[in-house]
């Protein structure tokens, strides 16, 4: 099998899945508990988090772990529109957004919030200009992704921050980081963001857990699930230990050469773009981050692509594996040719993609292409 969809989800190493299973059999205690292994639960568990922070570039203190990207996304939005409750109602977002932000500003609409999404421009790009400019005396919360998921464009962040902290210093800003975590490089403490969530099984991870950033402009936030108090009060439940080693272990391993790894995945990448564009048809679009590669085979209907490669042992996908079978919101953002539009496909990449995986992929489209009748 040919696995090139990374960021829909990655494997687990075996050591991550090892150090999962000893949480799981051996040290499966509870935190919380006071005999000697719940305390010692608790120092692994202050271990981990010290890992996962480190990797964030932030304190400790500052990451909350939550159950997925999703529940960040939604925490974040929920606790930015708590905070400036009299400063305003009003959002700034993007129409590219993953839906997990996209639907927790939809709910906010329904509570009366007034939503402003921007969109990018063809090649996937938005400005920090576009942002600020969209940024009232009212807006509440300024929520822009760092990656996008489905065509790897990076979005300013640290400058969309800057100009909010000079423009408006009460609006909170939060960065979906879900696809930009140990993809490029940022630093939580700096960035200048108020929220940053994050998922584990992006980076080699478990499904199942993710972190949120919480940076110290965010005062005395209202507990996202009240409880018996874990996570400093803030999200109660009983704490995923083995998620949690299991993420700890993932972010372990991909900080151990992590400049190496980008810098090659960044190369087969160009290296895909090269090899893909001399198919005839094939468009490439957006791009950025080193592990995503967005290309339309201009004619030839995404999922019928997909269908075939993956008949072949060849995973990609027609967008987000979150969207399955409906059209992709953020390719509709980029307003293209109907014909560009149906044909766009993703491939996704991991450390352990290979150049021969690639140029198999490659074959692979190519004969699609030769074979089968364009019907878009
Ligand atoms: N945000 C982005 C940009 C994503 O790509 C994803 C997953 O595809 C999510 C959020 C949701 O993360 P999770 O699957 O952990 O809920």
């Amino acid at each position: 099998m040919i696995y090139l969809d990374h960021a829909a989800t990655t494997p687990v190493p075996r050591a991550v899945a090892d150090a999962m299973y000893a949480v799981l059999t051996e040290q499966f205690a509870n935190p919380s508990a006071q005999y000697p292994m719940g305390l010692e639960m608790k120092k692994q568990l202050a271990a981990w988090r010290r890992t996962i922070a480190g990797a964030l570039g932030c304190d400790p203190k500052a990451l909350f772990f939550t159950s997925c990207g999703t529940e960040g996304d939604n925490w974040a939005v929920r606790a930015a529109l708590w905070q400036n409750r009299h400063l305003g109602r009003h959002i700034v977002t993007t129409a590219v957004e993953h839906s997990a932000v996209l639907e927790a500003c939809r709910w906010a609409q329904q509570d009366g919030c007034e939503v402003t999404y921007l969109t990018p421009d063809a090649q996937g790009n938005l400005s920090a200009q576009a942002v600020l400019d969209a940024v009232r005396p009212d807006t509440a919360l300024v929520s822009i992704m760092m990656v996008n998921n489905e065509l790897g464009n990076v979005f300013p962040i640290a400058e969309i921050a800057r100009g909010l902290a000079a423009k408006n210093p009460k609006t909170l800003l939060h960065t979906d980081a879900v696809q930009g975590f140990l993809e490029v490089p940022f630093a939580a403490r700096t960035l200048g963001a108020d929220f940053v969530s994050v998922s584990a099984h992006k980076i080699g991870g478990p499904k199942g857990i993710g972190a949120l950033y919480v940076g110290p402009r965010v005062r005395n936030p209202r507990p996202l699930l009240p409880g018996g108090g874990q996570e400093d009060g803030l999200r109660s439940g009983t704490e995923a230990t083995a998620q949690i080693a299991g993420f700890a272990k993932a972010v372990e391993l991909r900080l151990s050469g992590l400049e190496e790894t980008l810098a090659r995945m960044a190369s087969l990448r160009d290296y895909a773009v090269e090899q893909l564009s001399a198919i005839p048809d094939v468009q490439i679009l957006g791009g950025g981050a080193p592990h995503i590669l967005a290309l339309s085979l201009a004619g030839w209907p995404s999922q019928n692509i997909v269908n075939d490669l993956g008949a072949q042992g060849i995973c990609i996908s027609a967008g987000s594996a979150c969207h399955q079978g409906k059209p992709s919101h953020v390719v509709a953002a980029l307003k293209l040719a109907k014909r560009v539009s149906g044909g766009v496909i993703r491939l996704s990449f991991g450390p352990e993609t290979t150049q021969d995986d690639i140029d198999q992929c490659a074959a692979a489209l190519r004969r699609h292409h030769d074979t089968r009748m364009p019907m878009l």
